[in-house]
């Protein structure tokens, strides 16, 4: 069953303290407000991982996430962090392809693939991200573009695997610029991925799908977007890193 859901992706953001306070305000404030079933995923950085899932174990509506793993399963890669590992905290989502690592760490579709296999054969299902750059939309090209992120490194997989795939559409230029795209702009793209996930997998794979935008979602924008057909939640950054604006932004799904 498609599910909405809204993640925070806290970057490289909190300390140790903050990242536990922030978690355990936004689960008292969602939990007091929500009366839906939005799933809320928190993407905290790897040291505070293991104890956010303490904190959220027993809750069917949170669950935590990584946002990067390593490729290999397991050996000689100093500072990295396995998917087994993850998976041994009780995390249940890994986030992979987001644009910062394919920007900054150089990961290309074919890594962002490895990645995805790592993750599932660890049982954890990825939040894959992707999305165009500002010049690809000014060249009309970012339908092209995204339906070749999707090719790359979700097309070898087959329906069964690809079904535990939570797919954000995240436009480059709208990710921590304050330029979100449109109501329009997205919910056109989401119905061109879910099509493009119908040719490929097949109708009931597509509508079950949950597709999440992301880039400069915010408490003023959230249920506009969510509202659209084929946007069911949100991957959200800077304003996930505040209680109240994040659960503000989870629990516009009351009002739609
Ligand atoms: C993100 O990093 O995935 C993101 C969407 O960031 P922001 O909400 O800050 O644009």
């Amino acid at each position: 069953m498609r599910r909405k859901i809204v993640a925070g992706n806290w970057k490289m953001n909190k300390n140790y303290h903050e990242g536990m306070e922030l978690v355990a305000e936004a689960m008292h404030m969602i939990n007091d407000e929500l009366n839906t079933e939005v799933l809320t995923i928190f993407a905290s950085p790897f040291i505070h991982l293991a104890n956010v899932q303490k904190l959220i174990n027993g809750y069917s509506n949170f669950a935590t996430a990584a946002q990067n793993c390593h490729h290999e399963n397991s050996g000689a890669y100093t500072g990295e962090i396995a998917a087994s590992m993850i998976h041994s905290i009780g995390a249940s989502y890994v986030l992979i392809g987001h644009s910062e690592r394919r920007q900054y760490f150089k990961e290309d579709h074919a890594m962002l693939a490895k990645k995805v296999d790592v993750a599932l054969e660890n049982h954890l299902s990825p939040i894959f991200c992707f999305g165009e750059l500002k010049e690809e939309r000014e060249n009309a090209k970012h339908f092209e573009v995204v339906a070749n992120q999707l090719k790359e490194s979700l097309y070898h997989l087959d329906a069964t695997a690809f079904s535990k795939i939570i797919l954000a559409y995240e436009p480059v230029w709208a990710i921590g610029t304050g330029l979100t795209a449109s109501p329009e702009q997205a919910q056109e793209m989401h119905a061109f991925i879910r099509s493009n996930i119908e040719t490929q997998f097949g109708k009931e794979v597509a509508v079950n799908c949950s597709i999440l935008y992301g880039g400069s979602c915010n408490p003023q924008n959230a249920k506009t977007l969510f509202s659209q057909p084929d946007i069911d939640g949100g991957l959200i950054g800077g304003a996930s890193l505040k209680s109240r604006d994040f659960t503000t932004i989870v629990t516009s799904f009351n009002s739609i």
